[in-house]
């Protein structure tokens, strides 16, 4: 008998057995060391003796229990028994107690403590009485069926009948699915049925349209009684009338569901959450992603800042994870500090690694928890359904193993399951992951290549080109990784650092006595386009640095601009009323259209590098170069020349009339000291 409540999984039908004792009596979580974890259920006996409400029980009990370790660990190891002595105050301030007698409880892989009072109480007795079982489904309230491995139903209790209007005694039913059909919207082969397999049971809510009192609501709880390894015998489905007020049993499905810190699902809810997410995408041939996520650094702060904080901490990042997913999307916890997140519609590698991005964004964001200013490092690995598993097991499995392929990559990053597939996707997670370290390793530096007025020869500003300094690689190119900045987002903290690092140098320039150098900084697409906050932050870094806006530049390319031009161009006036300057760089690569040059609002053209590599010889770019000139005079916009190498190119802009040049002829980018060292020996073309 015991093996069979045993195996009524559902936390739901552990609760009837508990309410069916007279005695306090209650089920805890074990872990796979046998260590107790949450208390799941406890009847209203005990929190009658207890004195208090039964979520206060819970957790009192959870208390006492843990305080009972390692001695009650090693009995149970020994022989699935201990004994625990139950002392507690009452809420009048009364010591009390209970002896206890604990057993092991497994269902399926699952683990649980069930503790009743011993000695002359003791319950056992009860629980190996015949007949008890069906003693008790004549009791109860709740609708009872029964029915063999293949659905065809075996028995019904009597409170089943009369919610369903039939005879009592006689089932008429010939089949589960023929008896959930009677409630609206219970779809029993594509979704009662794979959760029930995979999950050993499966819980929902539906409408009775046609019972005694149509329209009420039903929760519904299937649970499959299964032989050892084997597959199912019987399943038990219970239907219970929903209660408007949150119940003891609600409370404590909801333990059971729930996390109760954070409120989020947990790993079983999460699990009959993917079933059916799994049933679904198959139908319809869509694809899913599981995301499993591992703080890198909690440890370090829970045990440094105090468990309280920590466990703001944890509840802050689910609010968070929440935000950054759909509706239709599941966020549940784990346990500790490992999350999990169900992507419904998920079709390949890249839109998981874009849904990855969007969790690791979130959460690079500093958390305020009781003044403290908090960073947390995620490490995410991700597995697709179909693609890297079938079953829920496997999926998170694959997941968990992802993740630690992120932390031995360095952790703060992402990294996909099922290297074969998508190891280009990979190579640019790392890069990425990579990136995103750099910025808090310091591993970029701005350097600065001077821009020379052609009539005199004098230095009259530099542009801004980023480096990095990558330890393991060397040095890599802005044009290698600014694309991938651009698309897992990091251009924005890197575009930033960039800007504030220019007006700053600049301003150290000013200070140092050479008041008219101006300084000009790239702008990504990503940055003119979608950065909401643009303007501002340009507002703030000028205000920090007290640069003067006309002595910083920013270069757009056209290709950023043909977008969205309208969105573009308003940003830009914006940009400009405050009274900083815009570039159009790389000139002649993109539209190039000359028409637009005079809609949009800039201050200076660069003319790019392909159009001068040629001169003077190719007379193809002799007449585009002066053409570009010309017009560029009658529009009032100032000319650059970028990638001047040789004497003749320069001879031939300056007849041209051509005003700055940029190029290796005069220098090549510097570091900010090298620059430095240039402007003070007072070099000159
Ligand atoms: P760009 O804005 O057109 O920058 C000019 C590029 O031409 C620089 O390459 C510069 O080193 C190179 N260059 C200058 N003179 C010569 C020359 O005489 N000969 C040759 N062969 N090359 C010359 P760099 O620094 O590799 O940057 C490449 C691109 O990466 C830049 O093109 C820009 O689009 C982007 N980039 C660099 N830094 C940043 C940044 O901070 N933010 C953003 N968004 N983009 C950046
Ligand atoms: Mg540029
Ligand atoms: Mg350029």
């Amino acid at each position: 008998m015991i093996n069979r409540v045993n195996d009524l999984s559902p936390i739901h039908l552990f609760n009837i057995i508990l309410e069916s004792l007279d005695v306090p009596a209650f089920i805890c979580e074990l872990d796979h060391d046998l260590r107790p974890g949450p208390c799941l259920a406890l009847n209203q006996a005990a929190s009658r003796w207890l004195g208090f409400a039964p979520a206060e029980c819970a957790a009192l009990l959870e208390g006492v229990v843990s305080l009972s370790l390692p001695d009650l660990v090693a009995d149970l190891k020994q022989d699935g028994r201990a004994t625990l002595d139950l002392e507690t105050t009452n809420p009048q301030g009364q010591a009390q107690s209970l002896d206890l007698g604990c057993r092991l409880l497994r269902v399926h892989d699952h683990r649980y403590l069930f503790c009743r009072p011993d000695g002359e109480t003791d319950a056992k007795g009860e629980w190996h009485q015949p007949g008890l079982s069906s003693r008790i489904l004549k009791g109860l309230r709740e609708g009872v069926a029964v029915s063999d491995g293949q659905g065809r139903v075996l028995a019904t209790n009597p409170a089943l009948a009369r919610l369903l209007g039939l005879e009592p005694g006689g089932g008429g039913q010939e089949h589960l699915e023929q008896l959930l059909s009677r409630f609206s919207g219970v779809d029993y082969a594509g979704q009662v049925l794979p959760v029930l397999e995979d999950q050993g049971f499966w819980r929902g809510a539906a409408r009775n349209p046609l019972g005694p009192f149509p329209g009420t609501l039903y929760q519904i709880s299937l649970a499959s009684l299964k032989e050892d390894g084997g597959g199912a015998t019987h399943h038990v489905a219970l239907f219970s009338e929903q209660a408007w007020d949150l119940s003891t049993q609600d409370q404590l499905l909801h333990l059971a569901h729930f996390d109760p810190l954070t409120g989020l699902p947990n790993r079983s809810l999460f699990g009959e959450r993917l079933v059916s997410a799994m049933a679904h995408a198959r139908r319809r041939g869509l694809g899913l992603a599981v995301l499993f996520l591992d703080l890198d650094n909690f440890k370090t702060i829970n045990d440094s800042l105090g468990h309280s904080l920590g466990d703001e901490l944890l509840k802050a990042v689910a609010r968070r994870l929440q935000e950054c997913v759909r509706a239709e999307d599941t966020v549940a916890r784990l346990g500790g500090d490992e999350f999990l997140l169900l992507l419904q519609d998920i079709g390949n590698a890249t839109a998981a690694a874009m849904a990855g991005r969007r969790v690791l964004n979130s959460l690079a964001e500093p958390f305020m928890i009781e003044r403290h200013e908090l960073f947390v490092s995620v490490s995410v690995g991700i597995t697709l359904f179909p693609h890297d598993g079938e079953d829920t097991e496997t999926l998170i499995k694959n997941a968990d193993m992802a993740m630690y392929r992120a932390k031995d990559e360095g952790k703060r990053g992402l990294h996909l399951y099922s290297p074969a597939l998508n190891n280009e996707v990979n190579r640019r997670l790392l890069m990425e992951n990579n990136l995103r370290k750099g910025l808090t390793r310091g591993e970029f530096e701005v350097y600065y290549q001077p821009k020379v007025r052609l009539n005199d020869g004098q230095v009259t500003g530099m542009e801004a080109l980023i480096r990095w300094h990558q330890p393991e690689v060397g040095m890599i190119s802005p044009v290698e990784f600014i694309p991938l900045a651009e698309e897992s987002g990091l251009i924005l903290p890197i575009g930033e650092w960039v800007l504030r690092e220019a007006c700053h140098f600049t301003k150290a320039l000013h200070d140092a006595g050479q008041p008219d150098l101006s300084v000009a900084v790239n702008l990504s697409t990503r940055q003119l386009l979608w950065q909401f906050d643009l303007v501002d932050m340009l507002e703030a870094t000028l205000a920090e640095s007290e640069l003067p806006p006309q002595n910083l530049e920013l270069e757009v390319t056209e290709s950023v601009i043909m977008r969205n031009l309208e969105a573009s161009i308003a940003t830009m006036r914006r940009i400009r009323e405050l009274g900083i300057r815009i570039s159009l760089d790389d000139f002649g690569t993109g539209y190039s259209s000359l028409f637009y040059l005079k809609k949009l609002p800039i201050d200076t053209i660069k003319i790019d590098r392909a159009f001068v590599r040629d001169l003077p010889h190719n007379r193809e770019d002799v007449a585009i170069i002066q053409g570009i000139i010309s017009m560029a005079r009658s529009l009032n916009l100032e000319v650059v020349a970028e990638g001047v190498e040789t004497r003749e190119q320069l001879d031939f802009l300056r007849q041209s009339h051509c005003h700055l040049m940029q190029g290796f002829l005069f220098s090549q980018p510097l570091p900010g000291p090298a620059f430095t060292g240039l402007l003070e020996r007072g070099d000159r073309l």
